[in-house]
C-alpha cells in the first residue's frame, strides 16, 4: 500500500488546526490536476490509502479532513471516503451528513490531542527529523528532499525518499549504518530509535524508464555523516565501500 507522506503530513497538520482542506489543494501538494479524472483518481486512491493505514492503527479516518470546494457535495468529503467508511464498517449507517461531522470531531479530537506521532507514522516518516508534528515542516520539494545532514545539505532523490522501499531496505539490514556501523538508537536512545537515512546506490543516469527500486540491492541504511561524506562529491557519490576504506585509513593514522 503506497501511503504519500506529504499528503498524510498535510492532513495530519490540517486535523491539529480543526481545519478542512479542499481535494484540489491537496492535489497541488503532489502535482495532481483535478481537472483530470484520471489524476482525481489518483487522488482518491491515495487518500484512500491513508485512512485505510489509520484505520489500521485504531484511529480515525484521517482523510475526513478532505472535503469539495463548490458543487453538489460543497464542504464533505467525495463519494470514495463514504463507499471506505461503509466497507470498513465505520459507518453502521447514519446518513452522510451525520457520519461526517461524528468522523471530523472524533479526528479533530485525536489529533488535537497527540502532541508526539504515533509510532507507526514515526516510523514511516523516519526520514524526516519530525518529532514534534507542530512544527510545519511539509514544504519538502516534490521529487528531491533535503536532508540537514551533520556536514552539509544533502539532496537525495525518490528512491531514498520512498517509504516502502525505506521500510523494506531498513528490514533487511537493520537501522545501521553500513559505512561505519552507527545506530542512532544505541547512541542516543530511545529518540534515536529506527532513525537511519537510506541511500540509493544507482546513479540516476544509469536509470531507464522502467527502474523499479529493488530496496535491498539498491538501497542501503546509512547515519547521517556518512550520506553526506558519500555525496560529497559533485561528480559522482562514493561508494560505501569507499567509505568504509576511509574510515580505515582514518583510524589507522589516528593510532599512529
Ligand atoms: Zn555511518
Ligand atoms: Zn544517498
Amino acid at each position: 500500500m503506497s501511503l504519500d507522506t506529504r499528503i498524510y503530513r498535510k492532513l495530519m497538520e490540517t486535523a491539529q488546526r480543526a481545519k478542512t482542506i479542499t481535494y484540489t489543494e491537496v492535489g497541488n501538494l503532489v502535482g495532481l490536476d483535478m481537472d483530470d479524472s484520471q489524476q482525481r483518481e489518483e487522488l482518491a486512491h491515495l487518500l484512500g490509502n491513508i485512512s485505510r493505514n489509520e484505520h489500521e492503527n485504531h484511529r480515525p479516518l484521517l482523510s475526513v479532513v478532505v472535503v469539495h470546494a463548490s458543487g453538489e457535495r460543497k464542504g464533505i468529503p467525495g463519494s470514495g471516503f463514504f463507499s471506505l467508511a461503509s466497507e470498513l464498517e465505520i459507518n453502521d449507517g447514519r446518513d452522510e451528513d451525520m457520519f461526517f461531522a461524528e468522523e471530523l470531531k472524533r479526528v479533530f479530537d485525536f489529533w488535537a490531542q497527540s502532541q508526539e506521532l504515533p509510532d507507526d507514522l514515526q516510523q514511516l516518516f523516519n526520514d524526516a527529523p519530525l518529532r514534534n508534528i507542530h512544527q510545519q515542516d511539509d514544504e519538502l520539494p516534490d521529487d528531491d528532499s533535503i536532508y540537514e545532514g551533520a556536514k552539509r545539505r544533502i539532496t537525495v532523490n525518490s528512491y531514498e525518499r520512498s517509504p516502502e522501499a525505506r521500510a523494506k531496505c531498513i528490514k533487511h539490514y537493520g537501522a545501521v549504518c553500513q559505512a561505519c556501523g552507527f545506530d542512532f538508537g544505541k547512541r542516543y536512545g530511545e529518540i534515536g530509535r529506527g532513525y537511519i537515512h537510506v541511500h540509493h546506490l544507482v546513479p540516476l543516469p544509469k536509470i531507464g524508464g522502467n527502474y523499479q527500486v529493488d530496496p535491498i540491492n539498491d538501497l542501503r541504511p546509512v547515519c547521517a555523516n556518512c550520506h553526506a561524506i558519500i555525496h560529497r562529491p559533485k561528480e559522482e557519490p562514493l561508494t560505501i565501500e569507499k567509505v568504509r576504506e576511509l574510515l580505515e585509513n582514518q583510524a589507522k593514522i589516528t593510532e599512529q
